[in-house]
């Protein structure tokens, strides 16, 4: 049975205090805080084996090599991809959304077109608009309803025979969306365009199934799934990673290296140039065992019913605004009428609440409501309805003190 405060007792970081106040880490979409296992895991790494990898033939190296490849086949497992080589390190969401990103600045040509959603974080839209610069392929974006939802309708309508990708988030980090990724997929490849899916907001909820999905492209980062910084993972089919070109050129990613030519190594490792974050890889499955513990359907269950208690407290305050109310994982976007975002945050700092501000890297959907930003509440699995009250009347403080 999932006891929350069995859960919270595994993160260390939510014993402390923040200016003389327990801390209430609401700021999970930015990134999740660390259970003791990963921190150990951590520890280990640099206490017992560190080493570098997949070219050394003392222990040391054959054990993190080994530790390290167990942890891409935990990472296959989770995302039940076909293969392990079908999973790419990155250092995160961005690096494999840029890896894609250029080996299709070869393959694009001139009125190519790529279709991206309106609720994009701006690392899935300024990557493809420096490929639409370099190639001439021309950017569509899938408009946006007042509710937060994409237009579904308009990307149907967008979709013709020139489209060659389409980019979309799993779920949109400003609001919390989970976008019907399903029909987006099934849409595109009916016109025979290859679809990326940043799931950076949505493995934290959700565990996806890369091969009951046939997404093409997969892409997340550790740092929000209980992970550490620094390390994150690109899924692709495996034609399409043959097909793409390698990102960086240098170690590791060669068969053999003349100065007349140099021929490339096969997946994983033609994507995986230079010595990678060995310990986040390890930790990164560390991690995702730690969430499979929890089990994902005990942290929906929560996190759900987080959000529905959220979203009625904060409704009950006059002049606040909830943006995004279509269905949607545990992040409440909202504005205090006549009051800025950033002022909201900084009191809610004094009093202990870490939230969000700002325009969360998308920008787009700020100009859309027409804001300068909101506040942003994200909540985990090891949040409670206690921690939801604090904040509650730490908006009403602040409401207080700058209307
Ligand atoms: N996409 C989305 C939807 C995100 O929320 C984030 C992180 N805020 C990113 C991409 C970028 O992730 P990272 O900074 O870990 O590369």
């Amino acid at each position: 049975m999932f006891k929350v405060d069995k859960i919270r007792a595994d993160f260390p970081i939510l014993k402390r205090m923040v200016n003389n106040k327990p801390l209430v880490y609401f700021d999970n979409g930015a990134t999740s805080q660390t259970p003791q296992v990963v921190i150990d895991a951590i520890v280990d790494y640099y206490s017992n084996y560190n080493a570098n990898i997949h070219r050394g033939v003392h222990s040391l190296s054959q054990e993190a090599t080994d530790k390290y490849e167990e942890a891409r086949i935990k990472i296959q497992q989770h995302f039940n991809a076909k293969h392990s080589y079908e999973i790419i390190f990155t250092t995160g969401t961005t690096h494999g959304i840029n890896m894609v990103a250029s080996g299709f600045s070869e393959l694009l040509e001139e009125g190519d077109e790529i279709i991206v959603s309106a609720l994009e974080h701006h690392s899935n839209i300024v990557p493809w608009q420096m490929l639409c610069e370099k190639t001439g392929a021309v950017l569509k974006v899938i408009p946006m309803d007042e509710d937060g939802s994409l237009r579904m309708d308009n990307y149907h309508e967008l979709l013709n025979g020139k489209t060659k990708l389409v980019f979309c988030n799993h779920v949109s980090n400003a609001l919390g969306t989970i976008n019907p990724i399903e029909e987006i997929i099934h849409a595109a490849h009916k016109f025979g365009a290859y679809v990326l899916i940043d799931g950076a907001q949505a493995t934290p909820h959700i565990k996806p199934d890369v091969q009951e999905l046939d997404v093409d492209f997969y892409v997340a980062s550790a740092h929000k799934i209980c992970g550490p910084t620094g390390v994150g993972l690109l899924y692709g089919k495996e034609e399409l990673l043959k097909m793409l070109p390698p990102y960086q050129g240098g170690g590791e990613m060669i068969e053999t290296v003349t100065f007349e030519k140099t021929t490339y190594a096969g997946l994983p490792h033609k994507f995986e140039a230079g010595t990678p974050n060995i310990c986040g890889g390890i930790a990164f499955g560390v991690a995702l065992d730690y969430m499979n513990s929890v089990g994902f359907d005990n942290i929906q269950q929560q996190e759900d019913y987080l959000l529905a208690y959220g979203t009625q407290k904060l409704l009950e305050i006059d002049g606040l605004r909830i943006y995004g109310t279509t269905h949607k994982t545990s992040v409440i976007s909202f504005n205090i009428e006549g009051i800025h975002p950033y002022d909201i945050g900084v009191i809610l700092d004094k009093l202990g609440v870490a939230v969000r501000t700002g325009h969360h890297c998308a920008q787009p959907i700020m100009e859309f409501y027409k804001i300068p930003g909101t506040v942003r509440a994200s909540f985990a699995f090891y949040n409670t309805r206690e921690e939801i009250d604090v904040m509650i009347e730490a908006i009403k403080k602040a409401k207080m003190m700058l209307s």
